[in-house]
């Protein structure tokens, strides 16, 4: 990957005026997001600098095992400390996420801070350029924390086996554990260095896809039993949880994490969706589609959404089966464009 020297020569230069970081992922963060601010984290301890790391929601439980996590401060549960750290802080550092929107409930605050440093690393479609000072997109890239091992050498700073631990775990989870076909050749060699540090990959596996709870399992059991529906006359399924649901399984962000996915091992099946209704009674939807269909293209045209070519997601606040109503005929007419 081409990374050019002016923009790292950029970010040295910010480096060296700051004292104070923030980092911060998007809400609802994933591995690429946790795994890039914990990378962050530590390369930026190990150099003497303050660093706090801001979480708009809370890391799910098979993330936490990465050195660092216990410094995570959710805003969510701690406005108040967070405005106060965001307020001291000299730099901050976007990851894993292309608008400051992203960040949900903490985007108004941070929004408010117009006069410190700040620097964005993505690989998400249409990246607010205005969004920081130094912006890192790619959207040809695997993972942030692909981008970020690339970024972190760069700069100078010796990838530790704990961050090399955490690069590894958002490139696994943002490849489909390496297996997607946008996928290309210079992540195995990556990964491959990654290993050479010595990571404990059993170990990274195990935490993250063996960690599941039992009411985790016996929701995703219920909603393939019960609320998979699969349009008869398109090539397009879709599963959609109530709150009520969510709530009698004990739901945790993090739990239907691969559910959007299971429909479309299908035969047949090219275009998956969940709906999931949040206790504020917004409608979270996630979207997964084969081949050529621009998925997030359909996410940001009805949903407010966006994301991957074949993975995005976005928010719509109605009742769950108008969404879905809505859902249904405009999936049907965006699909005629298509070859299928
Ligand atoms: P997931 O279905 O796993 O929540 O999200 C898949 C991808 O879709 C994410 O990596 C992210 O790029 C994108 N995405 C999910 N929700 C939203 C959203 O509300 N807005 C935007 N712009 N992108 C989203
Ligand atoms: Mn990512």
């Amino acid at each position: 990957m081409k990374l050019e020297e002016t923009k790292i020569e950029q970010l040295r230069g910010l480096l060296s005026k700051a004292k104070k970081v923030a980092i911060i992922p998007h809400k609802d963060p994933d591995g690429d997001a946790v795994g890039a601010c914990m990378a962050w984290l530590e390369a930026l301890q190990n150099n003497d600098y303050e660093v706090d790391v801001i979480s708009p929601t809370y890391v799910p439980a098979n993330l936490r095992w990465m050195k660092g996590y216990e410094k995570v401060i959710v805003f969510d549960e701690n406005e108040k400390s967070v405005e106060q750290i965001l307020n001291k802080a000299d730099m901050f550092l976007f990851l894993d996420f292309n608008n400051i929107s992203r960040t949900g409930n903490l985007s108004e605050l941070l929004r408010t801070f117009k006069k410190k440093y700040s620097v964005l690393i993505d690989h998400h479609l249409d990246p607010d350029k205005d969004a920081a000072d130094i912006v890192f997109s790619d959207i040809s890239i695997s993972s942030t924390c692909e981008l970020c091992y690339e970024i972190l050498t760069r700069v100078g700073f010796k990838i530790s086996v704990n961050m090399a631990e955490a690069l590894f775990a958002g490139i696994i989870t943002d490849t489909g554990k390496l297996s997607y076909s946008s996928s290309h050749p210079e992540v195995y060699r990556v990964v491959a260095d990654l290993i050479e540090k010595g990571i404990n990959k059993e170990k990274i596996y195990h935490e993250i896809y063996e960690n599941t709870k039992l009411d985790s399992i016996r929701l995703i059991g219920h909603a393939l039993r019960n609320k998979l529906e699969v349009m008869g006359d398109t090539p397009v399924a879709f599963i959609s949880l109530c709150k009520k649901e969510l709530y009698q399984y004990n739901f945790q962000s993090g739990d239907t994490e691969d559910l959007v996915n299971v429909p479309l091992t299908i035969k047949g099946i090219v275009v998956s969706a969940l709906f999931t209704q949040k206790k504020n009674g917004l409608i979270k939807i996630s979207l997964r589609s084969k081949g050529n269909i621009p998925i997030n293209e359909f996410a940001k045209k009805y949903f407010n959404g966006g994301g991957h070519y074949n993975a995005a997601g976005g928010e719509f606040y109605d009742k769950l089966e108008n969404v879905i109503e809505i859902f249904k005929i405009k999936i049907k007419d965006f699909l005629k464009k298509y070859k299928i």
